[in-house]
C-alpha cells in the first residue's frame, strides 16, 4: 500500500471515531428528550460526551463536528449541573443537536459511510390533546430515525411550521377542545405555504361527511377514527415520507444521430430523468449491463441494423423481458409501425419529437413498468425484495465485488421466538412486527445496501463494499436498538429481538456464502439468541 492510501485509511479510521462519538452525544440527547424528567440526571453525561466529541474532532481536524460540539457546550453552560433546565434551553439544545445531525449526515453522504442516520432533516409535528399519547409517539418515532415535536398550542404550531416546514403534521380534529378547531388551525396554517403540508387527522368520533371533506380539502391525507395505535401511525408516516421521493427514471437512448441523441438527453435531464445515450448499436449489450435501464428508446433506422432487431436481442434476455421499449422514427406508415410493435416494442413516437409528449409517454410507461416489477421482485407484506430477487442481487454484487476488488458481506436475520409472538398477540400483530423490522432496517442501513425478506420471519442483507467487522458493528447496533423498541399491542407493549449471522465473501459462490451466513445465524440461536455472530 502506498503512503497516500495508507494516510487516507487512517483518516477514515479516525473520522469514524468522531462520528461514533457524535452518535453517543445524539443518543444521550435522545434519552433526555424522550423523558424530560430525567434531564437533570443525564445533563452531565451529555456534557462529558460533547467534550469528548470536541477533543476528538479537534485532534482529527473535523471542524464542523468540533463547532457543533462547542455549540452544545455553550447551551449547557446556561444549564447548571443538577438543575432542571429552564424552558428556553430546550429549543436551543434542539438547534445545537440539529447542527450536529447535519454534519453527521453530510459526512455519511459524502463518504458513503456506514453510520446509520440519526435523524431525518425534516421534522414531524404532533398536535394532540392527549399529551401522553404524543410523547409516546415521539419516543417511537425517534427509534425509526424520525424527529418529532409535540405542540399544545395552535399558534406555536403555526409558527414552527413557518420556521421549519415539517414532513407531516399529526392533528387532533378538535385540537384545543372546540369542535373542528384542529381543522380550522390547519386551514389557516396551509395558507402560509405554497405547497400544502400533508396532514394526518385523528378524531375521537366518526367524522360527518362535511367534517371529512373539510379535513381532506385542507391537506388531510388521512382521517383516523377511532384513535389508532402508534404502530399503524408510524407506518402511515413512513409511507408519506418515503413514498414521496420518486427515484428518477433511468432511460437508455440509442440513436445513431449524435445531434438527435444529444437533444433527447437534454429533454430527459430537464425532466429530472437519468439518461444514458449511445449512438453505436453494437454498444447496446454493454449499456444494458452497465446502466440497467428502466425504459429503452430505440431509433428505428440505423446503419448496420434496425431498432426492431435490437429490440429482439434485448427481449432475448430474461432480465429485460418487461422493460418498456419505445421506438423513435420519422416512419409514418402505420402498418410498419404496427409491425415494429409486434416485435417487442411498446410505443411509437414520430420525429420530430414533442418533448411534452415524450416525457408523458416515458412517465406512463415507467410507472406501469415499476409497479409490475414491484409485483415480481418485492414481498407484498414488507415491500422488501423477495427471496429470488435477493439472491439475484447477491450474484450481481459478487460480480461487482470481484471486478472492483472490494469487500462484500451477507447477513441473515431471524426473529427470536416469533411463533410465541403470533401465539400470544395474534397473527396481525406478528405481521406488524415484520413490517416494523423491515422499516427499521430500511432506516438504518445505507442506500446501497440491499434488504430482502428471505422467508417467513427471516431477512437477508447484502452490504457491498463493507468489511465484516464494520458489518458486524452496524448490525449489532441495529439489533440493540430494535430490541429496545416498544412493540405496541392494543394497550400493552412488548419487546422483540432477533439473531443474526454475517459472512464476508471469500471468493465463493452466492450459495456457499448464504450457507456460511446461515450457519453463523444458527450459532447465534445456539448462543441464546439476540446476538450477531460473524461466520468463521
Ligand atoms: P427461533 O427463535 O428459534 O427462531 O423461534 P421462532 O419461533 O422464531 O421460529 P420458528 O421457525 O419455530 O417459527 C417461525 C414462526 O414465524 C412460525 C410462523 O407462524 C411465523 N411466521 C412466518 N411467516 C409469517 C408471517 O408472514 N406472518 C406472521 N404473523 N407470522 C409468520
Ligand atoms: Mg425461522
Ligand atoms: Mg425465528
Amino acid at each position: 500500500m502506498n503512503d497516500e492510501s495508507q494516510k487516507e485509511k487512517l483518516r477514515q479510521h479516525f473520522a469514524r471515531r468522531v462520528t461514533t462519538q457524535a452518535r453517543v452525544v445524539l443518543d444521550t440527547w435522545q434519552k433526555i428528550h424522550a423523558d424530560h424528567s430525567l434531564a437533570a440526571t443525564h445533563r452531565d453525561e451529555l456534557a462529558v460526551a460533547a467534550d469528548k466529541l470536541i477533543r476528538y474532532a479537534q485532534r482529527f481536524e473535523m471542524d464542523s463536528h468540533s463547532r457543533a460540539g462547542e455549540h452544545i457546550q455553550d447551551v449547557l453552560a446556561d444549564w447548571p449541573a443538577g438543575d432542571v433546565p429552564a424552558e428556553a434551553i430546550w429549543p436551543r439544545l434542539q438547534e445545537a443537536m440539529d447542527g450536529l445531525c447535519r454534519c453527521t449526515l453530510r459526512r455519511t453522504d459524502q463518504a458513503g459511510e456506514d453510520a446509520p442516520h440519526q435523524y431525518r432533516r425534516t421534522p414531524i409535528y404532533i398536535a394532540l390533546d392527549n399529551g401522553e399519547m404524543a410523547n409516546r409517539l415521539i419516543r417511537q418515532l425517534e427509534f425509526f430515525g424520525f424527529r418529532a415535536s409535540a405542540f399544545s398550542d395552535a399558534n406555536e404550531l403555526t409558527e414552527a411550521c413557518a420556521l421549519h416546514k415539517p414532513e407531516t403534521v399529526l392533528m387532533d380534529v378538535n385540537f384545543g377542545g372546540a369542535p373542528n378547531a384542529g381543522i380550522a388551525t390547519i386551514e389557516r396554517l396551509q395558507e402560509r405555504h405554497d405547497t400544502p403540508i400533508p396532514i394526518i387527522f385523528m378524531s375521537d368520533e366518526d367524522g360527518s361527511i362535511e367534517t371529512r371533506l373539510r379535513a381532506s380539502r385542507c391537506g388531510g391525507e388521512e382521517f383516523f377514527f377511532p384513535a389508532v395505535d402508534p404502530g399503524q401511525l408510524i407506518e402511515k408516516i413512513e409511507t408519506y415520507t418515503h413514498g414521496n421521493t420518486v427515484e428518477p427514471y433511468k432511460v437508455l437512448v440509442l440513436d445513431d444521430s449524435r445531434a438527435q441523441a444529444k437533444y433527447m438527453e437534454t429533454v430527459l435531464r430537464k425532466a429530472g430523468m437519468t439518461a444514458h445515450i449511445i449512438t453505436d448499436p453494437m454498444q447496446i449489450i454493454h449499456a444494458l449491463d452497465e446502466f440497467s435501464p428502466e425504459i429503452i428508446i430505440l431509433d428505428m433506422y440505423m446503419p448496420g441494423c434496425t431498432g426492431m432487431e435490437i429490440a429482439r436481442v434485448i427481449r432475448q434476455q430474461d432480465r429485460f423481458h418487461s422493460v418498456p421499449i419505445i421506438y423513435l422514427s420519422a416512419e409514418e406508415d402505420v402498418t410498419k409501425q404496427l409491425h415494429a410493435m409486434s416485435l417487442g416494442g411498446d410505443d411509437f413516437l414520430t420525429k420530430p419529437i414533442d418533448p411534452k409528449h415524450l416525457i408523458a409517454t416515458i412517465h406512463n410507461r415507467g410507472r406501469r413498468a415499476r409497479s409490475l416489477l414491484a409485483l415480481m421482485i418485492r414481498d407484498s407484506l414488507t415491500g422488501l425484495y423477495n427471496h429470488t430477487h435477493t439472491l439475484h442481487l447477491l450474484d450481481q454484487e459478487i460480480v461487482r465485488a470481484r471486478q472492483k476488488d472490494q469487500p462484500l458481506c451477507f447477513a441473515m436475520i431471524d426473529i427470536d421466538y416469533f411463533k410465541k409472538v403470533n401465539d400470544t398477540f395474534g397473527h396481525p400483530i406478528g405481521d406488524r412486527i415484520l413490517r416494523s423490522l423491515s422499516m427499521f432496517l430500511k432506516q438504518r442501513l445505507r442506500k446501497t445496501d440491499h434488504i430482502g425478506r428471505y422467508g417467513g420471519e427471516e431477512f437477508a442483507i447484502i452490504l457491498p463494499n463493507t468489511r465484516v467487522s464494520d458489518a458486524r458493528n452496524v448490525l449489532n447496533d441495529i439489533r440493540e436498538r430494535f430490541s429496545e423498541l416498544q412493540q405496541p399491542a392494543g394497550d400493552r407493549e412488548f419487546n422483540v429481538t432477533f439473531s443474526c449471522g454475517v459472512a464476508d465473501w471469500q471468493g465463493e459462490t452466492s450459495q456457499a456464502l448464504c450457507e456460511r451466513a446461515d450457519r453463523a445465524l444458527y450459532a447465534s440461536k445456539a448462543e441464546g439468541r439476540n446476538c450477531v455472530t460473524p461466520a468463521d
